[in-house]
């Protein structure tokens, strides 16, 4: 099981740290408890910025946040 896990709402993510309970309503790209680190063109990592956790993910998984900050 990944670490941080994220939900794919309506609108939006919510991103879930499981290590410390850290949790977003991630509507665009601009988190306040998250962070994306971009490693290529369709890779990533998202890092909880409480506990220092981290987990590689496809950027692709953040479309919906992603485009509402393009839009
Ligand atoms: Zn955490």
């Amino acid at each position: 099981m990944d670490t941080i896990t994220l939900t794919h709402k309506v609108q939006g993510l919510t991103l879930i740290c499981r290590q410390c309970g850290n949790t977003e309503e991630a509507v665009s790209l601009d988190l306040g408890r998250f962070r994306v680190e971009r490693l290529s063109r369709d890779a990533g990592t998202l890092r909880c910025l409480n506990c220092q956790a981290a987990v590689t993910i496809r950027l692709h998984e953040l479309d919906p946040i992603a485009f509402a900050r393009a839009g």
